[in-house]
Protein backbone atom coordinates (compact mmCIF):
# COMPACT_ATOMS: atom_id res chain seq x y z
CA UNK A 1 0.00 0.00 0.00
CA UNK A 2 3.43 2.33 -0.84
CA UNK A 3 1.93 5.90 -2.21
CA UNK A 4 3.67 5.42 -5.54
CA UNK A 5 2.45 7.98 -7.19
CA UNK A 6 3.87 10.78 -5.50
CA UNK A 7 3.01 13.81 -7.66
CA UNK A 8 6.09 16.56 -8.01
CA UNK A 9 5.30 19.19 -5.47
CA UNK A 10 3.16 22.25 -7.03
CA UNK A 11 1.41 19.31 -9.98
CA UNK A 12 -1.79 18.09 -8.14
CA UNK A 13 -2.48 15.13 -10.41
CA UNK A 14 -6.17 15.05 -12.71
CA UNK A 15 -9.15 15.98 -9.68
CA UNK A 16 -10.54 12.49 -9.22
CA UNK A 17 -11.86 13.73 -6.36
CA UNK A 18 -14.56 15.20 -8.72
CA UNK A 19 -15.82 11.74 -10.05
CA UNK A 20 -17.22 10.77 -6.33
CA UNK A 21 -15.84 7.60 -4.83
CA UNK A 22 -12.65 6.10 -5.89
CA UNK A 23 -13.86 2.56 -7.74
CA UNK A 24 -11.05 0.92 -6.00
CA UNK A 25 -10.18 2.30 -2.78
CA UNK A 26 -6.40 2.40 -3.78
CA UNK A 27 -7.42 5.03 -6.56
CA UNK A 28 -7.57 8.23 -4.12
CA UNK A 29 -5.00 6.70 -1.38
CA UNK A 30 -2.33 6.33 -4.86
CA UNK A 31 -2.68 10.27 -5.33
CA UNK A 32 -0.61 10.87 -2.54
CA UNK A 33 1.00 14.04 -2.49
CA UNK A 34 0.73 17.16 -0.55
CA UNK A 35 -0.82 19.36 -1.99
CA UNK A 36 -4.06 17.58 -2.86
CA UNK A 37 -4.13 16.22 0.72
CA UNK A 38 -6.89 19.59 0.87
CA UNK A 39 -8.80 18.42 -1.81
CA UNK A 40 -8.88 14.65 -0.57
CA UNK A 41 -10.18 15.94 2.80
CA UNK A 42 -12.87 17.37 1.01
CA UNK A 43 -13.44 14.32 -0.51
CA UNK A 44 -13.52 11.51 2.30
CA UNK A 45 -15.11 13.92 5.55
CA UNK A 46 -18.28 15.23 6.33
CA UNK A 47 -18.06 18.98 5.60
CA UNK A 48 -18.76 19.89 9.37
CA UNK A 49 -15.75 21.69 10.38
CA UNK A 50 -15.45 24.18 7.04
CA UNK A 51 -12.03 24.11 4.97
CA UNK A 52 -9.10 23.18 7.52
CA UNK A 53 -6.40 26.11 7.98
CA UNK A 54 -3.39 23.95 7.03
CA UNK A 55 -2.57 20.39 6.69
CA UNK A 56 -0.17 19.71 10.13
CA UNK A 57 2.51 16.45 9.76
CA UNK A 58 3.81 16.60 13.36
CA UNK A 59 5.18 18.81 16.36
CA UNK A 60 7.22 18.84 19.09
CA UNK A 61 7.08 20.64 22.14
CA UNK A 62 5.54 24.58 21.21
CA UNK A 63 5.69 23.95 17.62
CA UNK A 64 4.22 22.21 14.24
CA UNK A 65 4.41 21.92 10.93
CA UNK A 66 2.41 21.80 8.52
CA UNK A 67 3.02 19.66 5.45
CA UNK A 68 4.67 22.19 3.53
CA UNK A 69 7.39 22.21 6.12
CA UNK A 70 6.72 25.70 7.52
CA UNK A 71 7.21 26.65 11.52
CA UNK A 72 4.02 27.28 13.48
CA UNK A 73 4.22 28.73 17.32
CA UNK A 74 1.68 26.34 18.56
CA UNK A 75 -0.84 29.28 20.49
CA UNK A 76 -3.81 27.01 21.02
CA UNK A 77 -2.65 23.59 21.55
CA UNK A 78 -5.09 21.36 20.00
CA UNK A 79 -8.19 24.31 21.84
CA UNK A 80 -6.71 24.02 24.72
CA UNK A 81 -5.50 19.88 24.95
CA UNK A 82 -1.95 19.28 24.59
CA UNK A 83 -1.26 20.65 27.62
CA UNK A 84 2.49 19.47 27.55
CA UNK A 85 2.94 19.86 24.07
CA UNK A 86 3.17 18.27 21.08
CA UNK A 87 5.58 14.71 21.34
CA UNK A 88 6.20 15.04 26.07
CA UNK A 89 8.71 11.98 26.30
CA UNK A 90 6.67 11.83 29.42
CA UNK A 91 3.27 11.33 27.99
CA UNK A 92 5.24 9.57 25.25
CA UNK A 93 6.50 6.94 27.44
CA UNK A 94 3.25 6.27 29.52
CA UNK A 95 1.49 5.94 26.46
CA UNK A 96 3.81 3.43 25.04
CA UNK A 97 4.44 1.43 28.05
CA UNK A 98 1.11 1.05 28.81
CA UNK A 99 0.03 0.16 25.43
CA UNK A 100 2.80 -2.57 25.74
CA UNK A 101 0.99 -3.83 29.00
CA UNK A 102 -2.92 -3.82 28.68
CA UNK A 103 -4.19 -1.41 26.05
CA UNK A 104 -7.98 -1.84 26.36
CA UNK A 105 -10.24 -3.69 28.73
CA UNK A 106 -14.02 -3.52 29.11
CA UNK A 107 -15.72 -1.92 31.83
CA UNK A 108 -16.20 -5.98 32.88
CA UNK A 109 -12.86 -5.11 34.29
CA UNK A 110 -11.10 -2.99 36.26
CA UNK A 111 -7.04 -1.82 35.84
CA UNK A 112 -4.49 0.04 38.26
CA UNK A 113 -4.35 3.12 35.66
CA UNK A 114 -7.97 3.91 35.87
CA UNK A 115 -8.36 3.59 39.33
CA UNK A 116 -5.16 5.17 40.24
CA UNK A 117 -6.48 8.50 37.75
CA UNK A 118 -9.64 8.57 40.10
CA UNK A 119 -7.96 8.56 43.05
CA UNK A 120 -5.70 11.29 41.91
CA UNK A 121 -8.29 13.11 40.51
CA UNK A 122 -10.44 13.24 43.57
CA UNK A 123 -7.64 14.16 45.47
CA UNK A 124 -6.46 17.07 43.05
CA UNK A 125 -10.52 18.32 43.16
CA UNK A 126 -10.31 18.15 47.13
CA UNK A 127 -13.45 16.02 46.77
CA UNK A 128 -15.15 15.06 50.22
CA UNK A 129 -15.70 11.34 51.09
CA UNK A 130 -17.88 9.69 49.12
CA UNK A 131 -17.16 11.36 45.88
CA UNK A 132 -16.48 9.11 42.49
CA UNK A 133 -14.97 9.60 38.76
CA UNK A 134 -16.97 8.48 36.01
CA UNK A 135 -14.68 7.84 32.90
CA UNK A 136 -15.88 9.20 29.54
CA UNK A 137 -13.91 9.84 26.63
CA UNK A 138 -14.22 13.66 25.51
CA UNK A 139 -16.02 16.86 27.18
CA UNK A 140 -19.81 16.46 25.78
CA UNK A 141 -19.98 13.04 26.71
CA UNK A 142 -18.68 14.18 30.34
CA UNK A 143 -21.32 16.37 30.32
CA UNK A 144 -24.04 13.75 28.97
CA UNK A 145 -23.76 11.79 31.65
CA UNK A 146 -23.60 14.62 34.55
CA UNK A 147 -26.90 15.67 32.67
CA UNK A 148 -28.26 12.33 33.18
CA UNK A 149 -26.84 12.67 37.15
CA UNK A 150 -29.31 15.63 37.08
CA UNK A 151 -32.36 13.99 35.77
CA UNK A 152 -31.64 11.38 38.55
CA UNK A 153 -32.65 14.00 41.18
CA UNK A 154 -36.38 13.99 39.73
CA UNK A 155 -36.51 17.66 38.85
CA UNK A 156 -37.81 18.65 35.72
CA UNK A 157 -35.66 21.84 35.46
CA UNK A 158 -32.29 22.96 34.39
CA UNK A 159 -30.84 25.80 34.25
CA UNK A 160 -27.33 26.54 31.87
CA UNK A 161 -26.59 30.39 31.03
CA UNK A 162 -26.55 32.50 27.80
CA UNK A 163 -23.39 32.54 25.84
CA UNK A 164 -22.36 28.60 27.02
CA UNK A 165 -21.02 25.51 25.33
CA UNK A 166 -21.25 22.59 26.81
CA UNK A 167 -20.75 20.01 23.77
CA UNK A 168 -22.81 18.93 20.51
CA UNK A 169 -24.23 15.27 21.26
CA UNK A 170 -28.12 16.11 21.75
CA UNK A 171 -28.20 16.71 25.82
CA UNK A 172 -24.69 18.62 26.42
CA UNK A 173 -26.46 20.67 23.17
CA UNK A 174 -29.69 21.33 25.02
CA UNK A 175 -27.92 23.27 27.65
CA UNK A 176 -25.17 25.05 24.51
CA UNK A 177 -26.23 28.72 23.96
CA UNK A 178 -25.92 28.88 20.57
CA UNK A 179 -29.09 28.96 18.49
CA UNK A 180 -27.28 28.20 15.02
CA UNK A 181 -26.17 25.07 16.69
CA UNK A 182 -29.55 23.70 18.59
CA UNK A 183 -31.63 24.40 15.80
CA UNK A 184 -31.19 22.18 13.21
CA UNK A 185 -31.70 19.59 15.81
CA UNK A 186 -34.76 20.26 17.51
CA UNK A 187 -36.66 18.91 19.82
CA UNK A 188 -33.76 18.22 22.25
CA UNK A 189 -33.80 16.99 25.79
CA UNK A 190 -36.55 19.52 27.41
CA UNK A 191 -36.46 21.18 30.59
CA UNK A 192 -33.61 23.49 29.69
CA UNK A 193 -33.81 27.40 30.54
CA UNK A 194 -30.81 29.71 29.91
CA UNK A 195 -30.34 32.80 32.33
CA UNK A 196 -28.17 36.09 32.37
CA UNK A 197 -24.98 35.93 33.45
CA UNK A 198 -24.32 38.06 36.51
CA UNK A 199 -28.33 38.63 36.95
CA UNK A 200 -28.72 36.84 40.58
CA UNK A 201 -32.29 38.27 40.62
CA UNK A 202 -33.19 36.08 37.81
CA UNK A 203 -30.94 33.51 39.27
CA UNK A 204 -32.97 33.13 42.85
CA UNK A 205 -36.19 33.80 41.13
CA UNK A 206 -35.71 30.95 38.55
CA UNK A 207 -34.67 28.39 41.80
CA UNK A 208 -37.08 29.73 43.94
CA UNK A 209 -39.43 26.85 43.37
CA UNK A 210 -37.43 24.19 44.66
CA UNK A 211 -38.00 22.29 41.01
CA UNK A 212 -34.65 22.81 39.58
CA UNK A 213 -32.49 19.79 39.11
CA UNK A 214 -28.80 21.84 38.19
CA UNK A 215 -27.68 24.78 37.07
CA UNK A 216 -24.31 24.27 34.69
CA UNK A 217 -21.49 26.80 34.47
CA UNK A 218 -18.67 27.02 33.12
CA UNK A 219 -16.04 29.42 35.25
CA UNK A 220 -14.85 31.16 32.45
CA UNK A 221 -16.85 30.43 29.27
CA UNK A 222 -14.03 29.61 27.04
CA UNK A 223 -16.22 29.13 23.32
CA UNK A 224 -18.14 32.87 24.18
CA UNK A 225 -14.93 34.52 23.63
CA UNK A 226 -12.73 34.03 27.43
CA UNK A 227 -15.33 35.24 29.42
CA UNK A 228 -15.30 34.92 33.07
CA UNK A 229 -18.18 34.46 35.18
CA UNK A 230 -16.72 36.56 37.84
CA UNK A 231 -16.23 35.69 41.95
CA UNK A 232 -19.52 37.49 42.96
CA UNK A 233 -21.73 35.37 40.24
CA UNK A 234 -19.88 32.32 40.85
CA UNK A 235 -19.75 32.33 44.56
CA UNK A 236 -23.66 33.39 44.11
CA UNK A 237 -24.64 30.32 41.99
CA UNK A 238 -22.71 28.15 44.57
CA UNK A 239 -24.75 29.97 47.42
CA UNK A 240 -28.09 30.29 45.95
CA UNK A 241 -28.22 26.44 44.39
CA UNK A 242 -26.91 25.16 47.84
CA UNK A 243 -30.12 27.01 49.35
CA UNK A 244 -32.73 25.40 46.74
CA UNK A 245 -31.52 21.89 46.69
CA UNK A 246 -30.10 22.62 43.19
CA UNK A 247 -26.88 20.61 41.76
CA UNK A 248 -24.08 23.27 41.20
CA UNK A 249 -22.33 21.43 37.81
CA UNK A 250 -19.24 22.91 36.47
CA UNK A 251 -18.56 22.59 33.79
CA UNK A 252 -14.38 22.61 33.42
CA UNK A 253 -13.68 21.00 30.28
CA UNK A 254 -11.84 24.01 28.74
CA UNK A 255 -10.90 25.58 32.49
CA UNK A 256 -9.25 22.42 34.07
CA UNK A 257 -6.44 20.93 34.52
CA UNK A 258 -3.98 23.72 35.12
CA UNK A 259 -4.97 25.52 32.49
CA UNK A 260 -5.97 28.76 34.64
CA UNK A 261 -3.01 28.30 36.91
CA UNK A 262 -5.29 26.09 39.65
CA UNK A 263 -5.56 22.75 38.80
CA UNK A 264 -9.47 23.33 38.36
CA UNK A 265 -10.58 27.42 37.90
CA UNK A 266 -13.01 26.91 40.94
CA UNK A 267 -10.38 26.44 43.09
CA UNK A 268 -9.25 29.79 42.83
CA UNK A 269 -12.55 31.13 44.45
CA UNK A 270 -12.85 30.57 48.13
CA UNK A 271 -15.83 27.70 48.94
CA UNK A 272 -16.76 27.34 45.55
CA UNK A 273 -17.00 23.89 45.56
CA UNK A 274 -19.44 22.53 42.95
CA UNK A 275 -21.49 19.22 43.20
CA UNK A 276 -20.70 18.00 40.19
CA UNK A 277 -17.32 19.00 37.65
CA UNK A 278 -17.19 17.83 34.08
CA UNK A 279 -13.37 17.43 32.34
CA UNK A 280 -11.74 16.22 29.25
CA UNK A 281 -9.91 18.66 26.85
CA UNK A 282 -6.51 18.80 28.80
CA UNK A 283 -6.92 15.93 30.68
CA UNK A 284 -5.27 12.89 28.04
CA UNK A 285 -2.89 16.11 26.77
CA UNK A 286 -4.14 14.40 23.49
CA UNK A 287 -5.33 11.45 24.47
CA UNK A 288 -9.13 11.60 24.67
CA UNK A 289 -10.50 10.82 27.93
CA UNK A 290 -12.95 13.22 30.11
CA UNK A 291 -14.23 12.31 33.00
CA UNK A 292 -17.27 13.57 35.70
CA UNK A 293 -16.37 14.38 39.66
CA UNK A 294 -19.09 13.87 42.06
CA UNK A 295 -18.87 15.41 45.03
CA UNK A 296 -20.11 13.85 48.09
CA UNK A 297 -22.40 11.07 49.32
CA UNK A 298 -25.55 12.75 48.49
CA UNK A 299 -24.64 12.88 44.72
CA UNK A 300 -22.67 9.51 44.81
CA UNK A 301 -25.61 7.36 43.74
CA UNK A 302 -27.71 9.12 41.24
CA UNK A 303 -26.33 7.10 38.94
CA UNK A 304 -27.80 3.43 39.73
CA UNK A 305 -25.45 0.42 38.28
CA UNK A 306 -26.44 -0.30 34.73
CA UNK A 307 -28.40 3.88 34.39
CA UNK A 308 -25.23 4.99 31.93
CA UNK A 309 -21.72 3.22 30.87
CA UNK A 310 -19.35 3.57 27.70
CA UNK A 311 -17.05 1.21 26.19
CA UNK A 312 -14.12 3.05 26.06
CA UNK A 313 -14.43 5.15 29.08
CA UNK A 314 -11.23 5.32 31.44
CA UNK A 315 -9.52 2.49 29.56
CA UNK A 316 -5.95 1.91 30.77
CA UNK A 317 -4.38 3.56 27.87
CA UNK A 318 -6.08 6.92 28.28
CA UNK A 319 -5.21 6.81 32.12
CA UNK A 320 -1.95 6.28 31.57
CA UNK A 321 -2.00 9.40 29.52
CA UNK A 322 -3.99 11.35 31.55
CA UNK A 323 -1.52 9.96 34.78
CA UNK A 324 1.39 11.05 32.91
CA UNK A 325 0.03 14.42 32.28
CA UNK A 326 -1.10 14.96 35.89
CA UNK A 327 2.58 14.20 37.59
CA UNK A 328 4.45 15.96 34.95
CA UNK A 329 1.96 19.46 35.88
CA UNK A 330 2.59 18.30 39.60
CA UNK A 331 6.47 17.62 39.21
CA UNK A 332 7.24 20.63 37.02
CA UNK A 333 5.39 23.17 39.24
CA UNK A 334 3.16 24.16 36.24
CA UNK A 335 0.76 25.40 38.08
CA UNK A 336 2.42 28.32 39.12
CA UNK A 337 4.34 28.38 35.68
CA UNK A 338 0.90 29.05 34.00
CA UNK A 339 -0.01 31.78 36.77
CA UNK A 340 3.49 33.66 36.35
CA UNK A 341 3.78 33.27 32.81
CA UNK A 342 -0.11 33.96 31.80
CA UNK A 343 0.50 37.10 34.08
CA UNK A 344 3.56 38.25 32.36
CA UNK A 345 2.19 38.07 28.84
CA UNK A 346 -1.18 39.96 29.92
CA UNK A 347 1.11 43.00 31.24
CA UNK A 348 3.19 42.71 28.20
CA UNK A 349 0.20 42.56 25.34
CA UNK A 350 -1.32 45.55 27.33
CA UNK A 351 1.69 47.73 27.75
CA UNK A 352 2.01 47.77 24.19
CA UNK A 353 -0.89 50.32 24.67
CA UNK A 354 -2.32 49.92 21.43
CA UNK A 355 -5.47 51.70 20.21
CA UNK A 356 -7.49 48.10 18.79
CA UNK A 357 -6.53 46.07 22.31
CA UNK A 358 -8.86 46.88 24.52
CA UNK A 359 -8.51 44.10 27.74
CA UNK A 360 -7.28 40.72 28.51
CA UNK A 361 -9.69 37.80 29.84
CA UNK A 362 -9.13 34.81 31.32
CA UNK A 363 -7.03 33.64 34.04
CA UNK A 364 -3.12 31.84 33.35
CA UNK A 365 -2.95 30.46 30.09
CA UNK A 366 -6.26 30.72 29.12
CA UNK A 367 -6.37 33.99 27.31
CA UNK A 368 -8.92 36.20 25.26
CA UNK A 369 -7.75 39.44 23.90
CA UNK A 370 -10.47 41.53 23.59
CA UNK A 371 -10.43 44.05 20.46
CA UNK A 372 -12.31 47.22 20.02
CA UNK A 373 -12.82 46.37 16.76
CA UNK A 374 -14.45 43.54 14.73
CA UNK A 375 -11.28 42.41 13.22
CA UNK A 376 -10.25 38.92 15.44
CA UNK A 377 -10.45 36.41 12.84
CA UNK A 378 -8.66 38.41 9.89
CA UNK A 379 -6.22 38.69 12.77
CA UNK A 380 -5.90 35.15 13.57
CA UNK A 381 -5.66 34.40 9.42
CA UNK A 382 -2.85 36.72 9.59
CA UNK A 383 -1.11 35.51 12.78
CA UNK A 384 -1.09 31.81 10.27
CA UNK A 385 0.57 33.16 7.93
CA UNK A 386 3.38 34.91 10.68
CA UNK A 387 3.79 30.96 12.07
CA UNK A 388 1.24 31.36 15.19
CA UNK A 389 -1.62 29.45 16.03
CA UNK A 390 -4.47 31.45 17.72
CA UNK A 391 -7.97 31.37 17.08
CA UNK A 392 -10.84 33.84 17.28
CA UNK A 393 -14.24 32.49 19.22
CA UNK A 394 -15.52 35.52 18.12
CA UNK A 395 -14.94 38.63 16.05
CA UNK A 396 -13.44 40.91 18.81
CA UNK A 397 -11.59 38.09 20.52
CA UNK A 398 -8.60 36.98 20.34
CA UNK A 399 -7.97 33.30 22.20
CA UNK A 400 -4.04 32.31 23.20
CA UNK A 401 -4.33 28.73 25.50
CA UNK A 402 -0.73 27.49 24.74
CA UNK A 403 1.14 24.35 26.07
CA UNK A 404 1.66 24.53 30.16
CA UNK A 405 4.77 24.99 29.52
CA UNK A 406 5.38 27.39 26.96
CA UNK A 407 8.28 29.82 28.24
CA UNK A 408 7.86 33.96 28.26
CA UNK A 409 10.64 34.20 25.50
CA UNK A 410 8.20 32.13 22.88
CA UNK A 411 5.26 34.05 23.97
CA UNK A 412 7.17 37.03 23.82
CA UNK A 413 7.34 36.32 19.91
CA UNK A 414 4.08 36.43 19.42
CA UNK A 415 3.98 39.96 22.10
CA UNK A 416 6.77 41.48 19.42
CA UNK A 417 4.69 40.21 15.75
CA UNK A 418 1.35 41.62 17.29
CA UNK A 419 1.52 45.08 16.39
CA UNK A 420 2.34 44.52 12.54
CA UNK A 421 -0.19 41.47 12.77
CA UNK A 422 -3.11 44.04 13.80
CA UNK A 423 -1.75 46.81 11.33
CA UNK A 424 -2.03 43.13 8.39
CA UNK A 425 -5.17 42.34 10.07
CA UNK A 426 -6.72 46.09 9.95
CA UNK A 427 -5.15 48.74 8.25
CA UNK A 428 -4.54 52.40 9.70
CA UNK A 429 -8.01 54.05 8.76
CA UNK A 430 -10.08 51.26 7.83
CA UNK A 431 -11.82 50.63 11.20
C1 LIG B 1 -14.73 21.82 24.24
C2 LIG B 1 -15.77 21.93 25.29
C3 LIG B 1 -16.78 20.96 25.44
C4 LIG B 1 -16.94 19.81 24.48
O1 LIG B 1 -15.87 18.95 24.53
P1 LIG B 1 -15.67 17.88 23.34
O2 LIG B 1 -14.51 17.06 23.80
O3 LIG B 1 -15.41 18.67 22.11
O4 LIG B 1 -16.92 17.11 23.25
C5 LIG B 1 -17.67 21.10 26.48
N1 LIG B 1 -17.57 22.13 27.35
C6 LIG B 1 -16.63 23.08 27.24
C7 LIG B 1 -16.56 24.17 28.23
C8 LIG B 1 -15.70 23.02 26.20
O5 LIG B 1 -14.78 23.97 26.07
Amino acid sequence: MSEQVKPAPGQPTPAQHTQGHPAQGQTARAQGGDLDLAQRYGDALLPVFGTPQKVLARGAGVHVWDTEGKQYLDLLAGIAVNALGHGHPALLAAIMKQAETLGHVSNFFASAPQIELAEKLLQLAEAPAGSGVFFANSGTEANEAAFKIARRTGRPRILALRNSFHGRTMGALALTWKEAYRAPFEPLPGGVEFLEVGDEAALAEALAPGDVAAVFAEPIQGEAGVRPLGTDYLQALRRLTREHGTLLILDEVQTGIGRTGHWFAHQAIEGLQPDVMTLAKGLGGGFPIGAVISYGPAVHDLLQPGQHGTTFGGNPLASAAALAVLGTILEDGLLEHVREVGAGFTRDVLALDHPLIEEVRGAGLLLGIGFRAPIAPQLATAALEAGFIVNAPDGTTLRIAPPLLITPAELDTFTAALPALLEAAAPEGEN
